[in-house]
């Protein structure tokens, strides 16, 4: 590895101010380390977000949930606001990896990890995303890749949180050089045939401060369900984040996300007609699954995934709107 400078700035300004010439943030370091292990990543200097006053705080007010970026999983796992307001959040943390991990890995890193690819994560091999020309993973081993929109580059968004946020609608405040902005998460993911190089719109020097959940409106559940090789500590191979409002006793304002898919978390829009005005009871709940799956193309070893994921589907919409039945309002 090589030598790095090791900055601990005070406030979000000063982390920003310092990240420049080559520097990087750091969370938690459990996916950057990683990388700079692996040689996939050299920066000059990591600009340590541990000491940074105000990114720790989870808030709540009228106006919704306000979770600082330096959050660990952790402590949003086992947040009552986040349970209350936001539960697909808090079953997406609680879902992710080992207590170790969710001990340090906060919700800003978990946003901005790279891909698990292991063709990506390789050193000696030039993929597409490494400036190759070529995804290994379409002729080679690709039981973990994607089975939507797979052409180009086929790895998987890693990130748990990213669907929960998405069935929240989740705005995110970027503080960068050029000031402050906001932008929803729904644009916050980057295709592969958008820009090769990278998951995610920000720029370079770019800090995420914090992520805004708005209030769930009245007789509204959420719930986040994910499929693991095993139980312990490993990446989804599947996972569906849902959110829906009960109207009378049918199902509107739905949201259904697929997570660990594609290269991106996919919000299917066919899904959530199928479901909307229907009551969500299993056989709704199994056509709007079925809708998900339709239009995958899987790859030699992932067939797999379709039933997993029809499942995975099904099975958060149930507790959503079990979430839902028993919501105030
Ligand atoms: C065994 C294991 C199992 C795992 N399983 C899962 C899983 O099932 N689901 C899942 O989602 N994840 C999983 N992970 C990944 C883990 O959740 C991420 O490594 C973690 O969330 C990254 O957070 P961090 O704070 O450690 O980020 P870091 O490693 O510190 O940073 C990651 C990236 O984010 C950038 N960054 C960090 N904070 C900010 C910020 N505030 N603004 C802008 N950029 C920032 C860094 O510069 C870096 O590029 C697993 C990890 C391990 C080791």
């Amino acid at each position: 590895m090589k030598n790095f400078d090791w900055i601990t700035p005070a406030t979000a300004k000063e982390a920003v101010e310092a990240c420049t010439a080559g520097r990087t943030f750091m969370g938690g370091g459990t996916d950057l380390v990683t990388l700079m292990k692996a040689g996939l990543v050299e920066p000059a200097g990591l600009v340590s977000l541990s000491r940074v006053t105000g990114l720790d705080a989870i808030a709540e007010d009228g106006e919704g949930l306000m979770l600082g970026a330096r959050v660990t999983l952790a402590a949003l796992a086992e947040n009552t606001a986040v349970a209350r307001r936001a539960p697909a959040v808090a079953d997406s943390a609680r879902n992710t990896a080992t207590p170790l991990v969710r001990n340090r890995a906060t919700v800003g890193g978990n946003l901005c990890q790279r891909p698990r690819c292991w063709y990506f994560r390789h050193p000696d091999y030039k993929c597409s995303k490494k400036g190759g020309d070529t995804c290994y993973a379409i002729e080679g081993e690709n039981k973990y890749h994607a089975i939507f929109e797979n052409t180009t580059c086929n790895i998987v968004h890693p990130s748990n949180l990213g669907p929960a946020f998405m069935a929240h609608d989740a705005e995110l405040v970027i503080l960068g050089p050029k000031g402050e902005r906001k932008l929803s998460i729904h644009e916050f993911w980057v295709r592969p045939e958008e820009d090769m190089k990278t998951e995610i719109a920000l720029d370079a020097g770019e800090l995420i401060t914090r992520v805004d959940l708005k209030p769930m409106p009245a007789r509204t559940g959420s719930a986040f369900e994910e499929v693991n090789e095993k139980q312990s500590f490993d990446w989804g191979l599947v996972a569906a984040a849902v959110r829906l409002t009960l109207d009378g006793d049918k199902a509107a304002d739905v949201r259904i996300i697929l997570g660990a898919v594609a290269p991106v978390p996919l919000r299917h829009a066919e899904a959530e007609k199928a479901l909307t005005g229907r009551v969500p009871d299993e056989k709704a709940a199994l056509a709007a699954a079925e809708k998900a799956v339709e239009g995958a193309t899987p790859l030699r070893d992932n067939h797999y995934k379709i039933a997993m994921l029809k499942a995975c589907v099904k099975n958060a919409i149930l507790m959503a709107a079990a979430r839902a039945r028993k919501a105030g309002g």
